[in-house]
């Protein structure tokens, strides 16, 4: 491993979302400088956001860095004796089916083989799932039935070869940005090329729509198969191409015979001259790409809706070609990888199955005493296991189920009666960690070093660059040293990753003549130094057109691709027992924020990520919001059978009447009530086993509460306790800033925060007339301030606060006060790059700057990633008024 030193740059790859963006690394420890890599096929020096910032997450703040076994630190040899031996105890006493592994899209691919072959292979059960089960378990399932093998079929390119895009549940400008930058920035080249948005939302995504499609919540089945029976009908079918290159078209036209147009718009909601509109264009484009994301995946019938988009594809020939496919995209970094190695419950290695044949195969590949005969627990199925009793050892890898996993009650429950949970994390600051009994430290992106595979078959290289800290280990050794421990040495003799790497590219060749297209068997033999040196690479490596498909030849028996008959179903949402309760009911939707990833663990560290969407909230149509009497800036809670959850309120006029939305990136150590799994049923796609994390039925309220505080402290003051009715915390400049509010007094309230802090108070101030009460005091060992007031806007503005870091708090009414001092309010942060506001930018618009690019002359904004545009497009087209 070659750490980056003043004089030399790493080359390795964004740890966030499945675009896979390579990244170039320069500086020295403490200093670290990061921007896009111009050679990186992915992104061409492109970065968004969060990949701009990623030398801001490189601190050691709340780091594990010892194993640490029933809450005291202990050497690596006792932590994996403690492991194996209540491994071997489990096995022993209960089975290989009382044992599992819950695996993540941020593991590296070598990680991902070694603990797929332990569990598949030497220990005797397919238990070994993966959080990507959570984001594409659906397109893979899709893929499989549709191509015989999980093979996404277009490259990124096809993103600007197209004429027509469509962005299907996906709010792309937020979630992938740098492909809708690249989309946006290939219409220069093609004025021509049209973009559709298909969401129950209006998002950033629509700003550049030709057409959008507001469809009810779940309908998109009903829309793609009307627009089947629409091409079928029109004459638009490539007949020369079914009969050559499909089967199924006879069972899939007659399970949407009944779609026509009139049916469909009664379902979608949408009016018929809308769909007639989105049915001509799709007729008309040959070269179209369907880009489809969670929003099609996280569904009790997601399956079905990605065979829906992919007929559409087959009955017209369009996909193998440049400029046309259906395109699953993933949400995470190497869930692409970990579909290789055949992490997922299901799938059993290398894109083989449970067959007896490929069983056979893998077993004499690995040498295996004890090889997996059927799949195992799938993701929700083997929490409910565990929580039924039947798992008594499970290890989790590099994910936070207890936030990310549905029915969060039933998570929490598994990991309180599972035997033994171990922990595999870089940080302690995960509600999971919380249940470990044994925390073992693992390498964050920086000190870990592998391979990881993006949406489009690019095999990346993600390099190391600085050392480990503490005692942190890669996990891919950790297995290795279990596997040893176990007996399993001489089928576990890996020193590096390249060893590993190997014999995976190995295994995907391994008497494949052909039946398999994932095979990267070109890479068997390469060296240490080629491996260390390895660009990036899409498979599959042994085409010369590396485009899948491209001769119409599908990995199934017949050697034809596959129509599938979908009957399209709307979402069962649970009844509400609670007939007597005459409040409206809301359809939740369920996503992300611009700035932040997953649950925050790295991105919620990093202040100027904390400024577009700062504390918890949740959206609402303005007409909703104003029939509930909920109030932009309050209190709004949302209650169904699952759960409650309580946040801000905010108005967005993108959100339709009778739904709301909530990100999914709010957890513990960030806040009280915001986890939106616990509104979240368990109902999976019966196919895939991914869960329906996109929709729930809540019940709104307004919550008025008496009191409202801002803490600012230098240590996260994440204690707030349970019978506070909100709390929410962000990183600010210099530490954190929370923002709490109480049913009770302003004074309790300030009694109530006194008495988590360390000290008496080093200065107070209590206005009793207005009840305003602020003080200073020590709050582990640094001088942290209350403010709290009856209303929100009685508090010092949020940028005021920032400069308490600032302040010289020898001058106990100056650090009191910040805002006496006139600073500006920014209002929220636009452009995360250059730390532009929405005030400014609107004061500018109402000067007279009047485009996007002059606003970039003006402030900077818009400059750099690209990824506030959509914002200054609606700030322009609303800010002057
Ligand atoms: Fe990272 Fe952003 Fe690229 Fe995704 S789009 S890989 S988050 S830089």
């Amino acid at each position: 491993m070659k750490l980056v030193s003043d004089s030399s740059l790493c080359s390795t790859t964004c740890p966030y979302c499945g675009v896979g963006c390579g990244v170039q690394v320069s500086g020295s420890e403490q200093n670290f400088t990061v921007a896009g890599d111009a050679s990186h096929p992915a992104n061409a020096g492109r970065l968004c956001v969060k990949g701009t910032a990623l030398a801001e997450t490189l601190g050691d703040e709340g780091r594990l860095l010892s194993p640490v076994l029933n809450g005291r630190e202990v050497s690596w040899d006792k932590a994996l004796d403690d492991l194996v031996a209540r491994l071997s105890n489990t096995l022993v006493a209960r089975g290989s089916d009382a044992v599992a592994l819950y695996l993540s899209g941020q593991l590296l691919t070598e990680d991902y083989y070694v603990a797929n072959k332990l569990m598949k292979g030497f220990l005797g059960s397919a238990n070994v799932d993966t959080n990507s089960r959570l984001c594409m378990a659906s397109a893979v399932a899709g893929y499989k039935r549709a191509f015989g093998e999980d093979v996404v079929p277009c490259n990124y390119d096809d993103l600007e070869l197209c004429d027509l895009l469509l962005f299907i549940g996906s709010n792309a400008a937020w979630t992938h940005p740098v492909l809708y930058q690249r989309a946006i920035a290939s219409r220069r080249q093609n004025p021509n090329k049209q973009f559709v948005v298909i969401d129950t939302r209006r998002t950033a995504t629509c700003d550049e729509a030709d057409l959008f499609l507001q469809i009810k919540p779940g309908s998109d089945g009903y829309l793609f198969g009307g627009l089947l029976k629409f091409l079928v009908d029109a004459g638009a079918a490539d007949k020369r191409y079914l009969q050559a290159h499909v089967e199924g078209q006879t069972e899939a036209l007659m399970a949407v015979s009944g779609l026509s147009v009139a049916v469909v718009a009664q379902f979608t909601g949408l009016p018929e001259e809308i769909l007639q509109r989105f049915y001509r264009l799709f007729q008309a484009n040959e070269r179209v790409v369907s880009f489809y994301s969670q929003g099609i995946n996280q569904s009790a019938t997601g399956t079905d809706k990605c065979n829906a988009i992919i007929n559409c594809h087959l009955v017209t020939g369009r996909l193998g070609r440049p400029g046309c496919g259906p395109f699953s995209i993933t949400g995470q970094p190497n869930a692409m990888g970990g579909r290789e190695v055949g992490g997922l419950a299901n799938q059993l290695a290398a894109h083989m199955d449970f067959d007896a044949e490929s069983i056979d195969r893998v077993q004499r590949f690995w040498q295996a005493p004890a090889m997996a005969k059927t799949p195992g627990y799938k993701a929700v199925d083997m929490f409910q296991r565990a929580a039924d009793g039947e798992i008594d050892f499970l290890w989790i890898m590099a994910t936070n189920p207890a936030v990310s996993l549905p029915a969060s009650a039933t998570v929490r429950r598994a990991l309180e009666r599972c035997e033994y949970v171990v922990v595999s994390d870089c940080t302690t600051a995960t509600e999971t960690a919380r249940y470990a009994d044994l925390l073992l430290p693992a390498m964050p992106w920086g000190e870990k070093d592998g391979t990881v595979t993006n949406s489009e078959r690019m095999i990346s290289r993600q390099r190391a660059f600085r050392s480990p800290r503490g005692a942190a280990r890669a996990d891919w050794e950790v297995v290795t040293d279990v596997a040893a421990r176990l007996g399993f040495s001489s089928a576990f003799p890996y020193r590096k990753p390249a060893d590993i790497f190997r014999e995976h590219s190995a295994l995907s060749g391994y008497e494949n003549e052909g039946g398999r297209i994932f095979n990267i068997s070109d890479f068997a033999e390469i060296t240490d130094q080629q491996y260390d040196e390895l660009r990036p690479a899409r498979w599959p490596t042994r085409l010369s057109d590396d485009r899948p498909f491209s001769a119409g030849e599908f990995p199934t028996p017949s050697g034809k691709a596959r129509m599938v008959a979908v009957r399209p179903e709307l979402p069962q949402l649970a009844a509400d027992p609670d007939e007597q309760a005459d409040l409206p009911r809301l359809t939740l939707n369920t996503g992300r924020f611009r700035d932040q990833w997953h649950t925050m663990t790295r991105t919620g560290l990093v202040p100027r990520l904390s400024q577009h969407r700062d504390f918890l909230r949740a959206c609402f149509n303005p007409s909703d919001a104003e029939q509930l009497g909920l109030i932009p800036g309050e209190l709004v809670t949302l209650d169904n059978t699952e759960g409650k959850w309580t946040g801000l309120v905010e108005i967005d006029g993108g959100i339709a009447p009778g739904a709301c939305f909530a990100p999914i990136h709010w957890s513990a150590p960030f806040s009280g009530a915001g986890k939106v799994s616990d509104l979240i049923a368990s109902v999976t796609d019966p196919v895939s086993g991914q869960p329906e994390s996109k929709i729930a039925t809540v019940r709104p309220r307004a919550l008025s509460t008496q009191a409202w505080a801002h803490v600012i402290s230098e240590s996260p003051f994440a204690h707030a306790p349970p019978n506070f009715s909100y709390w929410s915390t962000i990183a600010i400049d210099g530490g954190w800033l929370t923002l709490v509010s109480t049913m009770s007094s302003p004074e309790k309230l300030h009694a109530d925060l006194l008495a988590h802090f360390t000290a008496e108070p080093v200065a107070s101030y209590t206005d009793g007339s207005a009840n305003l009460y602020f003080s200073t005091a020590d709050f582990e060992g640094s001088t942290a301030a209350i403010y709290v007031a009856p209303r929100r806007n009685d508090l010092p503005s949020k940028t005021a606060i920032s400069q308490f870091f600032n302040t010289d708090h020898s001058n106990p009414m100056r650090a009191l006060n910040p805002g006496a001092d006139a600073y500006e309010d920014n209002g929220p942060l636009i452009c995360s790059c250059h730390d532009v506001g929405a005030n400014s930018i609107i004061s500018a618009i109402k000067s007279g700057v009047n485009s996007v690019s002059d606003l970039g002359i003006a402030l900077r904004c818009g400059t750099e990633c690209g990824s506030c545009i959509p914002e200054l497009k609606q700030l322009l087209k609303t800010g002057s008024k």
